[in-house]
């Protein structure tokens, strides 16, 4: 039972802020006053607190809503975030109120994926072109307030010329959406990539890898959206993405990058080292150090230990 007059259901891969996009357009209503129907007041964050009155309001199942929402708990020392039935290790991966749409997708099939949730997918695998996530003529990013998926806040349809993407990115971003779809070829039974080279990692563990390879956290920090807040461009990342995974391909391309550069990869991989998401993401990451000629830092700090079972595994 929905409360929306007009019943929209979800497609098999549909993300679920694009589909409560999707029916809110269809009913005149707007994300604004669909959360404040269901928190009581306004709100930036969409998150699976509200799965329940998303609900309600849809008539689609909350386990649905619960599975594509982020779903934030503090653990130790830190927020853990599990989306996608994975655990994440933080916002770095997920793009949040920040959104990013293909526009040939949005013009084929009319709804918004999934992996475009994650910050890491920045290449559509089917059109092979770079995700838009801002609006090319008022500038900002793309809100989830917005009156249609493929309309900006600003009343303007959502344009651009499309950027090819680089084909290792668009492997990359197949892997993702086969993961988020638990292809058996992709994906090993814990949600753990069944691919070379980063077997056994967890998707937020790879990903935290090809970072690192791309420039590390440095890199990330210079990217700015909107020229205020600090985001990460699609079009940006995936150039980061690109250049890492032809630095991991030939590891020889790291050498010639320059001391600085494998400084940075160094250390975000130090960090990975430490607060990798798995325990073979920690390992992994001390594996890639020792590769890359790097000396172990940080002597004095302990693993951190996501879960008191880690310690047994
Ligand atoms: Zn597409
Ligand atoms: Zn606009």
């Amino acid at each position: 039972m929905s409360a929306l007059i007009v019943e929209c259901r979800p497609a098999a891969d549909e993300g679920a802020v694009g589909f409560l996009i999707r029916a809110l357009a269809l009913n005149c209503s707007s994300m604004r006053e669909a959360l404040e129907y269901t928190y009581g007041h306004s709100r930036r964050h969409i998150q699976s607190d509200a799965s329940n009155a998303f609900a309600q309001l849809t008539g689609v199942p909350q386990s649905w809503f619960e599975h594509r929402l982020p779903s934030v708990s503090g653990k130790d020392r830190w927020q853990e975030v599990r989306l996608f039935g994975q655990a994440w290790r933080d916002d770095w991966t997920l793009r949040g109120t920040h959104q990013q749409v293909c526009l040939d997708c949005l013009a084929e099939h009319g709804y918004a994926r999934m992996e475009w949730d994650l910050a890491a997918y920045t290449a559509c695998h089917h059109h092979q072109i770079v995700l838009l996530d801002h609006c090319g003529e008022c500038g900002r990013g793309i809100s989830p307030d917005r009156p249609a998926l493929d309309v900006c806040s600003c009343g303007r349809y959502l344009a651009t010329e499309n950027k090819p993407a680089d084909a290792a990115v668009v492997r990359w971003s197949a892997l993702i959406a086969g993961a988020l779809a638990s292809r058996r070829d992709v994906i090993e039974g814990d949600g753990l990539i069944a691919m070379e080279p980063l077997r056994g990692m967890s998707l937020d563990g790879g990903y935290r890898v090809l970072l690192a390879f791309g420039g590390g956290k440095a890199t990330l920090k210079g990217q700015v959206m909107n020229g205020v807040a600090t985001w990460l461009r699609s079009a940006d990342l995936h150039d980061i993405l690109a250049s890492a995974l032809s630095r991991m391909a030939v590891s020889v391309n790291l050498a010639r990058a320059g001391r600085t550069e494998l400084q940075r990869c160094a250390d975000s991989l130090a960090e990975q080292k430490l607060r990798g998401i798995s325990p073979f993401d920690r390992a992994a990451a001390g594996h890639l150090l020792e590769a890359i000629g790097q000396a172990p830092r940080w002597r004095n700090r302990q693993p951190i230990y996501h879960d008191q079972r880690d310690l047994f595994r």
